[in-house]
């Protein structure tokens, strides 16, 4: 598919270079601008199919065999007793029907043209005043990259409790940023660390890392958290990809790495961490969307965020990370449908968080490991945190929605999301305090 992707891009481009040079010669002054415009991969009437849950083995393998079909892409995996969403190409949506009716499957169409909803997602509607107010931020619309470095170097000079320093550089050269927040007292406080945007079109992930970032600066019904907490953010890991989505191709999931001997850009970069590396739900094919990389932490942007991690791993009680969408509160491994010693444990936080998520707006999630609610993915960084950095609770969230708008998730639906999501971690955050404390007096 992301060949196919490519492929179409060289073959997109040339006519538009011609048509450039005619229009030049005509002395039309608007046409540079407009070139880059051009150049976004258009979704016009894309459309995601929903599959009836699936329980049947064969069924399940053969859905997955549209994986490599151009035009067909995966917006959410088959899993057994589960529903895929596919979404095809307007010549394919025929091909993917007939191959529904093959397999003796219903569908039902959930989004009827996926370009319409990604220009309806993130309209301007900023006003000064908050944007002022907040650094630059307003989380009624989905930031740019610059902006949200900014925001937070923004909150490191303004704020005495935050600090942000510079973790290492991406493929493309952007910073990858880590915002400290801290109120300073005691030198062996335990830690939690969150991070967001390790898939690029996921960007609820980053708008709601940040959202709760800002809360814990800001609102004082969450000050016991920063008192009891240090706190470890990396707002965006996948830099490159996150700016790919907003400039040419809004479905970008992976790195922007090139790969050797292949037009195939990128690596799945929750495929790529050192821990069960190269294990089942990874592609050792590099224009797969689940491609692996060709060794653990070949990405710059997993091994710096890994180290520092790595660095801080005896502080670090909690490891969050977040991903979208379907709801989901992951508990390890991801690797294996085997339970780690302390799933109950785990399990009872996790709990504990999803109960206060649902408390605030009803948004359900279900909580539990990845083989046994979605699928098994070998590389992932939660797995990595518990198995390798050693940090016991370690949590993935996949947030809104369900699949109603899936990755076009309105830029409207941002605070609500925000505000859930920190409900449910300063929650499962408190019962951890609680556990620690129990566990050392
Ligand atoms: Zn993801």
């Amino acid at each position: 598919m992301r060949e196919n992707r490519s492929l179409g891009k060289v073959g997109f481009l040339i006519p538009t270079c011609l048509l450039l040079q005619v229009l030049l010669v005509l002395g039309n002054p608007t046409v540079s601008q407009n070139s880059s415009e051009e150049e976004k991969k258009s979704y016009r009437n894309y459309k995601v199919l929903r599959t009836q849950p699936v329980d049947n083995k064969d069924v399940l393998d053969k859905l997955m065999t549209f994986a490599g079909v151009e035009d067909i892409s995966f917006w959410k995996y088959p899993v057994m007793n589960g529903s895929a969403d596919i979404m095809a190409s307007p010549d394919k949506v025929a091909y993917v029907e007939e191959a529904f009716k093959d397999m003796g499957i219903e569908h039902m169409t959930v989004i009827n043209d996926v370009e319409e909803l990604f220009q309806g997602q993130n309209p301007d509607v900023d006003d000064e005043y908050t944007l002022k107010q907040n650094g630059g931020m307003s989380w009624s619309r989905y930031h740019r990259y610059n902006e949200i470095i900014s925001y937070a170097k923004q909150q490191a000079a303004r704020d005495g409790m935050v600090s942000y320093q510079s973790i290492g550089t991406s493929t493309e050269g952007r910073e990858i940023g880590l915002v400290k927040i801290s109120d300073g007292t005691g030198g062996n406080k335990p830690a939690i660390w969150m991070d967001g945007g390790i898939h690029a079109r996921e960007w609820i992930s980053p708008a709601t890392v940040t959202y709760i970032m800002h809360k814990l600066i800001t609102d004082i019904n969450y000050r016991d958290l920063v008192q009891n907490f240090d706190w470890y953010i990396v707002p965006i890991i996948n830099v490159d990809g996150y700016e790919y989505t907003h400039t040419r191709d809004r479905l970008w999931r992976k790195t922007r790495r090139p790969n050797q001997g292949t037009h195939c850009v990128g690596t799945d970069p929750n495929r790529n961490w050192g821990f069960k590396w190269g294990g089942p739900g990874s592609s050792g094919n590099p224009c797969e969307q689940t491609y692996r990389g060709p060794k653990p932490f070949s990405e710059p942007e997993t091994s710096a965020v890994a180290n520092a991690v790595l660095a801080r791993r005896n502080q670090i009680k909690m490891y969050l990370t977040f991903h979208s969408y379907s709801q989901l509160w992951l508990l390890p491994w991801s690797y294996t449908r085997q339970r780690p010693s302390d799933y109950s444990e785990l399990q009872r936080l996790g709990l504990i968080g999803a109960r206060a998520l649902a408390s605030t707006y009803g948004t359900r999630y279900r909580v539990g490991s990845a083989p046994e609610i979605l699928y098994e993915a070998a590389g992932g960084s939660d797995d990595w945190a518990k198995g390798a950095a050693g940090i016991k609770y370690s949590y993935t969230l996949e947030l809104r929605d369900t699949g109603t708008y899936g990755f076009a998730l309105p830029a409207r639906q941002i605070t609500a999301t925000g505000e859930e999501t920190l409900r449910g971690v300063a929650a499962t955050a408190r019962a951890l305090h609680k556990t620690l404390n129990t566990a050392s007096g």
